[in-house]
């Protein structure tokens, strides 16, 4: 029995409605089943605070968090104010932020910092692309990522470090499991290596591609605590399942 219980954490992305959030009392009803399973969903940004009234028990987050608690940065959101609208955790760095905002490995420590400070519970993600691993550097990659992003973990918040390799994300192509363990197994060397032994309680959650038919099997791999879900966070149907899995 590990010592890190496990979190499954969903990620609408740009997607959902008011509508959508239907889809929460079934999820909610499975993660109060599903004793010793942390379970979260991350909506947009508009959906937060009414989510979070809906959310019976269930963690809601964000997935993404300004480096500062307010001021002039037209567009963004801070740590403060996803707080105040009832998110409990927020995901940093995803690679789809960091491709399409630009964001630098210094500005996802800094947003990660700023969360963490602030009590949120904060996911920040690392992964490798297509063209890296095929030249066998996405190891390297990897551990760049994770020394660059990275904040100090002390404060309110707990850090969770997600591994999503981007060439399976959204693709229907998840990782193999010796994959996913060589990398996860790196992850823990890392935290070990940098954070003594916190770094043991550190969970690493893998993404990309999770789904019921996948994530019993993912969810047996050393050092995989939970998962960090796209496509098949958006319905009851296809999470809950993935919930079970874990539990
Ligand atoms: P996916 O997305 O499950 O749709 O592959 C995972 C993610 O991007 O967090």
């Amino acid at each position: 029995m590990s010592v890190r219980r496990k979190l499954i954490a969903g990620n609408w992305k740009m997607n959902g409605s008011r509508a959508q959030l239907a889809e929460l009392s079934a999820i909610a009803a499975a993660a109060r089943e599903a004793a010793g399973v942390d379970v979260a969903i991350c909506p947009p940004f508009t959906l937060i605070s009414l989510a979070a009234a809906r959310a019976g028990g269930l963690a809601i987050g964000a997935q993404d968090c300004h480096q500062s608690d307010s001021g002039a940065h037209t567009g963004n959101v801070s740590a403060p104010m996803l707080k105040e609208a009832g998110a409990r955790l927020t995901i940093v760095g995803h690679s789809e932020r960091r491709a399409d905002q630009h964001e630098s490995d210094a500005l996802v420590s800094a947003k990660a910092q700023a969360a963490i400070r602030h009590g949120l519970r904060t996911i920040v993600c690392v992964g490798e692309s297509e063209a890296d691993r095929a030249a066998g550097r996405a190891g390297k990659v990897v551990s760049a990522q994770l020394s660059g992003s990275l904040p100090d973990p002390e404060g309110d918040g707990e850090m969770v470090v997600a591994y999503e390799p981007i060439w399976a994300i959204g693709t229907g192509k998840s990782a193999t499991t010796a994959d996913v363990a060589e990398m996860h197994a790196l992850i823990r060397a890392h935290l070990i290596d940098n954070f003594g032994d916190r770094g043991g309680r550190i969970r690493i959650l893998y993404g990309g591609s999770v789904k019921a038919e996948n994530a019993a099997e993912l969810f047996a791999v050393d050092n995989v605590d939970g998962a960090l879900v796209g496509g098949a966070s958006l319905t009851a149907e296809q999470f809950v399942p993935i919930i079970q899995a874990a539990a």
